[in-house]
């Protein structure tokens, strides 16, 4: 009898070496498949960059941190964001600065000495340091350096600006008031939109409202990004979301973003509740993926206890936070998963917030309903709810046929081996 059961054994050791290729294509599922549009946050330290892989194959950057990192910039664009060929990319289509301040424009003059660009969208701001081009006669397109208030605009955004205007195709003031002009639509079938929601006021003391608020929207998610934008900017914004007419009308009861990076590096100075509560109202509100762009120590205190505090006391999921000054570049794709588009954190979400505990932390389907078609789906259980299961679901139907298969023989070669033997034994007895 010992024998048989050995033999069972055996059969048994031999059925599951012939299953590894099938364990890892499980495992090979289980690495969620860059969608057909991806968001970079790169880390820049105390600064702000991020490159948008768009679904018709362009691509758009916006900022490029401290001059210090212009360097990091395009090594990471080099190293990571690749042509249909798997080449790296040389053209930009569309570059943003969102606004003067050197966290955000300092590495632009070098990242656009190494790309062409374009069309170039800047902020509404005088450039002070520029040359008069009335007076220098520079070429045509410098005539219109901005019209607002600008008097403390960095040496980096001189730079910059003066750049732009070489190198890029076409470079336009932004200006949300702008239908025509400030606003970004595919090219192919896979349609997608950008919009610009701010700023709306004329003139700020704080260059840090000059920054736009803008989303990225492509098969019902939604992606926020605000630049510096602080309360005043937000204000004015929410005042025109409440309102709801024209591109605000999406602002309604049921709107809630996917991603939100929040406003200055998650700084007092941004993120009030009543800009939060635009953006992410409602129960799917713990599903959103909140994005920090700060630097590891960094002497402002970013990002503040209050904001943190606010967003936790607001219902948004501690561990959906998502840090660049704690996990370094932060990765974000919308892909399809079971037939739902869903944001989903491919880099950097699964180290956030301290936490030990193992949660999904990636993923957010919170739909609104009010575009796209997608069924709003919860997605608060986390991975650990379902691993095997989802793994086991995701496999192609003959390998689940085969794993059945072998589950079932194994529990028949096992019974049969160790039944007899029981019977014999009572019959002994
Ligand atoms: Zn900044
Ligand atoms: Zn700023």
């Amino acid at each position: 009898m010992k024998n048989k059961v050995l033999a069972s054994l055996f059969i048994f050791l031999l059925i599951f070496a012939a299953l590894p290729p099938f364990l890892t294509s499980a495992e090979a599922d289980d690495v969620i498949a860059i969608g057909d549009l991806t968001v970079h946050f790169i880390d820049v330290g105390q600064g702000d960059s991020c490159f948008v892989e768009l679904p018709d194959g362009r691509n758009m950057l916006v900022d490029a941190g401290t001059s210090a990192y212009g360097k990091t910039v395009e090594s990471y664009i080099n190293d990571n964001i690749k042509d249909e060929d798997g080449n790296s990319i040389t053209f930009i289509d569309f570059v943003i600065f969102t606004h003067s301040d050197a966290d955000h424009i300092g590495g632009m003059n070098y990242v656009l000495s190494k790309f062409d660009v374009g069309t170039l969208y800047r902020s509404n701001e005088e450039c002070l340091r520029c040359a008069d081009p009335a007076k220098s006669g520079v070429n045509e397109r410098n005539r219109f350096w901005g019209e607002r208030h600008g008097e403390k605009n960095t040496k980096a955004f001189h730079e910059a600006i003066e750049r732009a205007y070489a190198v890029a195709d076409e470079v336009i003031v932004l200006n949300p008031e702008d239908e025509t002009q400030n606003k970004i639509e595919s090219v192919g079938e896979k349609y997608y939109s950008i919009n610009f929601y701010s700023p709306l006021g004329s003139f700020y003391t704080d260059l840090n409202n000059y920054s736009p608020i803008m989303i990225i929207e492509y098969r019902g998610r939604r992606i926020v990004l605000s630049g510096d934008a602080e309360k005043q900017n937000e204000s004015e914004f929410v005042e025109r979301a409440k309102a709801g007419e024209g591109k605000y009308s999406i602002f309604g009861s049921g709107f809630c973003a996917d991603v939100i990076k929040l406003g200055h590096h998650g700084s007092r100075t941004s993120s009030s509740e009543d800009y939060l509560n635009i953006m992410a109202a409602g129960s799917g509100r713990k599903n959103v993926l909140v994005v920090i762009s700060c630097g590891q120590g960094n002497s402002y205190g970013h990002p503040h206890e209050e904001v943190l505090l606010r967003l936790k006391n607001m219902g948004f999921d501690q561990n959906r936070i998502l840090r660049t000054d704690l996990v370094g570049d932060i990765v974000i794709t919308i892909a399809e998963q079971n037939g739902v588009f869903k944001a989903l954190c491919v880099k950097g979400g699964n180290v956030n917030t301290g936490s030990s505990e193992s949660t999904s932390g990636s993923e957010s389907t919170s739909g609104s309903g009010s575009t796209g078609g997608n069924p709003s789906e919860s997605t608060s259980g986390s991975e650990s709810s379902g691993g095997i299961w989802d793994k086991f679901n995701g496999l192609p139907l003959a390998y689940k046929i085969i794993i059945v298969a072998v589950v079932v023989i194994v529990i028949v070669i096992l019974v049969a081996a160790l039944f007899p033997k029981k019977r014999r034994k009572r019959g002994k007895r």
